[in-house]
């Protein structure tokens, strides 16, 4: 049995692209129906910094006080050492003067707060959960997606009038396109992340990147307010470090302390104790740093991918949620202008293949951290006397500017 509306957006996978992605075809009026593996969907992962041009994004679609409300607002992005010595601060968001904030939030609180919008503004029955995506066929004016049940028990299909694969890293509409392409690329570093009950550090709203990865790299930020009578906050934490590859790659897996926590044992700053912080998360988990090799084009006839599925990209840049907003964004658009045809899709395709591959390219091998690998060479993983004499505050200014113009965060690129 096969469910008929053609003019329809098919939408594999309710993540934070496919969601966005839904919302933005509702406000311009088009019809779409989400497609989501899992069958009941909840609150998961740690933390997901969104940058201003993704808050632009989200407050065209009303959304930005409800995730003001959750989030927190960041004010500036810090770097240090492994001895804890101040290399860098620089403000963010408002506070850097953009018109919106950068928000760090719960990828289960930005989660939430899409799929709230997109039940009652589409109506529940838009998000149908537990239809795993096996793949698509294609007639010349239709695309017929495929669904299994968690049991792998075939469903009805779905046909509409094209189909956008927003099915993550593993995505099975990117296996249909690139048999042939393996599975996402490791970059010999594995990630441990986590969020625990803590007291505000620095300004209290505040990015901390610090180390470097041959000795451990550790990213903490607060994501919720006030969650106790303590005043404490969520802190999300993010520990990197050169690893083997681990076997399997899952959001969710949960990790061991003692496979991370030796690196940073001794990093008790004053104002922030690492180990503490560490020690009091109750289930860090774990999972490789991965991407995959840019493609020349994610679109064949009436399906195309987004998000994650179309360039995954290192959690290092801030910018794997931010990149999926954009793409929906964009794509909405085209579908606007050209309606809902394959000629649309290709119009999305020329412009974001290349945008996204240069994210993509630069999170390998300049993302914002690279300040911490220059002073982590230049001072041989040594101590500094003074950070004037090991690396200027304008060529750091200057590494932290090129990557927002990559990344299109540029103040002059969201003042038009
Ligand atoms: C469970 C989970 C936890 C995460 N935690 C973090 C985190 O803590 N920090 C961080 O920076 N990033 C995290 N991410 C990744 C982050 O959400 C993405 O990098 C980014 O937001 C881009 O979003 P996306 O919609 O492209 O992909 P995702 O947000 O990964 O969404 C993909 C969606 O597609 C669904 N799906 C997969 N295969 C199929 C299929 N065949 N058919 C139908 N549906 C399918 C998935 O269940 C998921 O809901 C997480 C992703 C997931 C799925």
């Amino acid at each position: 049995m096969t469910s008929k509306t053609q003019s329809d957006v098919l939408i594999i996978g309710g993540g934070i692209g496919g969601l966005v992605l839904a919302l933005s075809l509702h406000q311009k009026g088009i019809p779409c129906r989400i497609y989501e593996s899992v069958r009941e969907i909840r609150a998961v992962g740690a933390g997901i910094n969104l940058l201003p041009h993704a808050v632009r994004e989200l407050d065209d679609l009303g959304l930005l006080s409800a995730l003001t409300n959750v989030g927190i607002q960041t004010q500036d992005a810090s770097y240090f050492n492994q001895y804890g010595q101040h290399i860098y601060t620089e403000p963010a968001g408002i506070a850097a003067g953009y018109k919106w904030p950068q928000i760090s939030i719960h990828r289960g609180d930005l989660h939430e707060v899409l799929l709230h919008a997109v039940r009652e503004r589409l109506g529940a029955e838009v998000v149908k959960t537990g239809h795993h995506c096996v793949g698509v066929e294609q007639t010349e004016d239709s695309v017929t997606a495929n669904f299994v049940d968690a049991n792998g028990a075939a469903l009805p299909s779905a046909t509409g009038a094209v189909a956008v694969g927003c099915d993550g890293i593993h995505s099975a509409l990117r296996k249909q396109f690139y048999p042939n392409e393996g599975g996402p690329v490791y970059a010999g570093l594995t990630i441990w992340r986590g969020v625990t009950p803590y007291k505000p550090f620095l300004s209290g709203a505040n990015t901390i990147r610090v180390g470097w990865m041959p000795v451990g790299k550790i990213m903490v930020y607060p994501i919720r307010n006030n969650i106790d009578d303590k005043g404490n906050q969520l802190m999300n934490w993010v520990a990197t470090l050169e690893r083997p590859r681990p076997k399997s790659y899952d959001w969710n897996k949960p990790a061991k302390h003692e496979d991370f926590f030796d690196a940073y044992k001794d990093w008790h700053f004053g104002w922030i104790d690492i180990p503490d912080l560490l020690m009091k998360t109750e289930t860090p988990l774990v999972f490789p740093m991965v991407d995959r090799d840019p493609v020349p084009t994610w679109t064949f006839g009436r399906a195309t991918l987004l998000g994650d599925a179309a360039h995954p990209m290192y959690p290092r840049g801030s910018n794997g949620a931010g990149q999926a907003i954009l793409d929906g964004r964009f794509l909405t658009d085209r579908l606007v202008e050209m309606g809902t045809t394959p000629a649309a899709l290709q119009a999305y395709d020329k412009v974001r293949v290349e945008a996204t591959a240069k994210v993509v390219l630069t999170n390998r091998k300049n993302p914002p951290d690279a300040i911490l690998r220059e002073v982590y060479e230049r001072t041989s993983g040594n101590p500094f006397k003074r950070i004037n004499d090991v690396i200027s505050a304008e060529e750091m200014a200057q590494m932290s500017e090129g990557y927002k113009k990559i990344a299109g965060f540029h103040q002059r690129q969201l003042a038009i």
